[in-house]
């Protein structure tokens, strides 16, 4: 199973992911969780990276497939993976389907998951204190979800064309988002 993870800054993809990596035996790969790791190491590509993402905004799409090509090329991906976090816009959208085009292996499914702007900024709250991530401030989290809106909800319609996207509510307890979004998986997920 090849699923992609939409949804805004704190409408819960990481968590969820986490829950479905167990459930369907893939890997969960989250550009953020790589970016953040670059950054801790202090790799020159992290230290690039660090004022962008301290700001909200997105780094440079070059970076970021570099990450996420030598990730996908990785033997764990073979049975399928969970994206968490790309593609952010439609260059990368466009990137993404190439490179997988390429190992034959094309997106199943994007899942969106939907969550009011006030909750997101509730949960934003809580997640900082929580993990004290420089880019949960109030303005970075704005910037954040206009950066949502402007360039990665045109992904979401990209899918949609596709007839791959679905649209999962993402309020309520944590194991019924889960199964919102299993239940919205196409059938063969059994045997991914
Ligand atoms: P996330 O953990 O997915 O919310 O990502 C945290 C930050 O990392 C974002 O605000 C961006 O600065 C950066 N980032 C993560 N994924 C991408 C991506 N696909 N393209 C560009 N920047 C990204």
């Amino acid at each position: 199973m090849r699923l992609v993870l939409l949804g805004a800054p704190g409408s819960g993809k990481g968590t969820q992911a986490d829950f479905l990596k167990a459930e369907l035996r893939v890997p969960h790969i989250s550009t953020g969780d790589l970016l953040r790791a670059a950054v801790k190491a202090g790799t020159p590509l992290g230290l690039k990276a660090k004022t962008v993402m301290d700001a909200g905004q997105l780094v440079s799409d070059d970076i970021v497939l570099g990450m996420l090509e030598e990730r996908l090329s990785q033997g764990d991906v073979r049975s399928g993976f969970i994206l968490d976090g790309y593609p952010r816009n439609l260059a990368q959208c466009e990137a993404l389907e190439k490179l997988l085009a390429r190992i034959g292996q094309p997106i199943d499914i994007a899942i969106k998951l939907e969550v009011p702007s006030e909750l997101i900024v509730e949960r934003i709250a809580g997640r900082a204190a929580a993990q004290g991530r420089v880019d949960d401030t109030p303005e970075t989290v704005r910037e954040r979800l206009r950066v949502y809106a402007e360039q990665t909800e045109p992904v979401a319609s990209h899918f949609a064309r596709q007839g791959k996207l679905q649209v999962v509510d993402g309020v309520g307890e944590l194991a019924d988002v889960t199964g919102r979004i299993l239940a919205a998986l196409p059938p063969e997920r059994a045997s991914a």
